[in-house]
């Protein structure tokens, strides 16, 4: 059995006290060093400190960093020493030693004995992390090695393992940082508003377009939900897109208009889809915004263009028709009519008269657009009698109707109301005339007129072909015509309701449309009492 050491010899105590006392400082000192090391954040600190301890250690007259490049097969010096003392005798390096220095991966004296006369020895020092060996330094010092030994070796060690952790650490901090620079540069270049969310909606990135687009203000975006960036519609729409994107619903590009500031209108294309890691395992949702303010613009100046062409071959053709007609039935007259034949000659005459009629209605559109354009389009105000302007219209289109009965409804009574009359005439003759040529197979039409509240209303409700409740909107709009051609050739120029809203608004009355397809369309203007 072993004796214990403490009864036999009482020194033994004190020096394991005092042994333990140098463990706990060497202990503490590697802690404070490695401390120092990697606090650093780039290179130029981590070798200032470095180096500084290294200076501290050996005293060093010079010293000079080698790093290694990326194939490790060379190596250039990466600091030196501001004060070269070292009369050339850092360097050359044989690249044998370095690299048998280097295996052994500890701090070494090289100096060979032929230069202890120059009274300094040379040791290096590699840098050597737990995975790579990254370089080594050259330390040049006065030479009394006897003033070194293993611990101080152990030291510098540790001090140099400690720094090629710090490098290869900030290796990585800067290439993650280049990494989300370049992410954050490709976020910012992407011509769409993004705006990355978690899954609870909340929102983990956006880049300066989606704030520009969707006039988003102020500075803390990130962490807060996405319906408290937007207000009304768009947030209701976001929810839909967000919530579609999470049941993987593949959803079409949505179209919303948006009103981001005060006057400012944007036609808005947004679409979602699933933020994914390499595991396919979902983190969040991609929204895309798009302003489409600008190909919206682009579509409707397109759309303009087709409809002005298609305007022009229609007065063009509506203008042929009756002038041809006027020519045949002219020539008709004077080349195969006799002079005693009156019936006829009656008959050819009235034919002329009604295409003159229909000549003029085309012309006189077309200038009541161009004066309405150029702003000479007058109102010449009178009391105005509208029962007896109906009854004035109804007549002259009774004989022209052919299948189609025309009736009309009168209030008891009516109130005279202040008006142009030739232009409310132009209007009701252009509503009853659409009412007679839309409806093609015949039919009724029925006109009535009734004051409601301060307004004097007076309705064109026809038996026609009826409207498509999409073209509904649009068919007050200059050039508007629905295509019918798959059913009916109906002619006409687009210009007639057009022409109608003018003349209302000029009077401060309004006019609407409702229809049923295929059912018939009922066409009402109010004009003020
Ligand atoms: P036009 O009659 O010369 O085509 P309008 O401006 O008067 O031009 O009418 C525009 C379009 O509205 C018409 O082409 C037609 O498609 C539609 N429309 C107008 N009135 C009626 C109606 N009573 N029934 C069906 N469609 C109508």
């Amino acid at each position: 059995m072993a004796s214990i050491p403490l009864k036999t010899d009482p020194g033994f105590l004190q020096k394991t006290i005092t042994g333990l006392t140098d463990q706990i400082d060497l202990f503490e000192t590697f802690q404070s060093l490695s401390l120092k090391i990697i606090s650093q954040f780039n290179l130029e600190d981590i070798f200032s400190t470095f180096t500084g301890i290294v200076r501290e250690i050996t005293h060093y007259k010079s010293a000079v960093i080698f790093m290694y490049g990326p194939s490790q097969d060379s190596y250039h010096p990466a600091w030196q020493s501001p004060e070269d003392c070292s009369n050339g005798r850092l360097l050359p390096l044989d690249d044998k030693i370095v690299d048998w220095v280097m295996s052994q991966g500890r701090w070494t004296v090289i100096t060979d004995l032929q230069d202890n006369k120059a009274n300094c020895i040379k040791s290096i020092l590699p840098l050597k992390s737990p995975k790579h060996a990254l370089g080594f330094m050259v330390i040049l010092t006065e030479h009394t090695p006897s003033a070194y030994n293993r611990k101080i070796g152990s030291i510098l060690e540790f001090v140099a393992s400690q720094t090629a952790i710090s490098i290869e650490n900030q290796d990585l901090y800067s290439k993650i940082n280049q990494s989300n620079a370049y992410m954050t540069d490709m976020l910012e270049s992407i011509s769409n508003g993004i705006i990355a969310t978690d899954l609870t909606g909340c929102v983990t990135k956006i880049n300066k377009n989606a704030t520009a687009i969707l006039g988003i203000k102020g500075k803390k975006i990130i962490g807060r939900h996405f319906d408290t960036l937007v207000s009304g519609a768009l947030k209701k729409k976001l929810h839909e897109i967000f919530n579609a994107a999470l049941d993987r619903n593949l959803l079409p590009e949505t179209m919303i208009s948006y009103s981001p500031f005060k006057e400012v209108n944007i036609f808005l294309g947004i679409t979602a889809s699933l933020l994914t890691d390499k595991t396919r395992e979902t983190n969040g949702v991609i929204f895309s915004f798009r302003d489409m303010s600008a190909s919206k613009e682009i579509e409707r100046l397109t759309r303009l263009d087709e409809m002005k062409s298609e305007f022009v071959s229609n007065v063009s053709h509506e203008l042929r028709t009756p002038l041809s007609i006027i020519k045949s039935y002219t020539e008709a007259l004077i080349t195969q009519v006799s002079p005693d034949d009156s019936d006829t000659r009656e008959n050819f005459l009235t034919v002329i008269d009604s295409e003159t009629d229909r000549l003029s209605g085309i012309v006189s559109n077309l200038l009541d657009l161009s004066r309405i354009e150029s702003g000479k389009f007058a109102l010449n105000y009178r009391m105005v009698d509208m029962v007896q302007l109906v009854n004035s219209v109804v007549s002259v289109f009774k004989p022209k109707l052919g299948n189609i009965r025309i009736f009309t409804d009168f209030e008891d009574t009516l109130p005279l109301i202040n008006a142009d009359p030739d232009k409310i005439k132009e209007v009701v003759i252009n509503l009853v005339s659409n009412a007679a040529g839309f409806s093609p197979m015949g039919g009724t039409i029925h006109i009535g007129l009734e004051t409601r509240k301060e307004w004097l209303l007076c309705s064109v409700a026809d038996t026609g072909i009826g409207i498509p409740e999409d073209a509904i909107p649009h068919i007050f709009d200059k050039f508007y015509r629905v295509d019918n051609s798959d059913t009916y050739e109906i002619e006409g120029t687009g210009l007639g309701l057009s022409i109608v809203r003018h003349i209302l608004q000029m009077h401060k009355g309004k006019v609407e449309a409702s229809s049923v397809l295929g059912k018939g369309s009922v066409f009402s203007f109010m004009l003020p009492l």
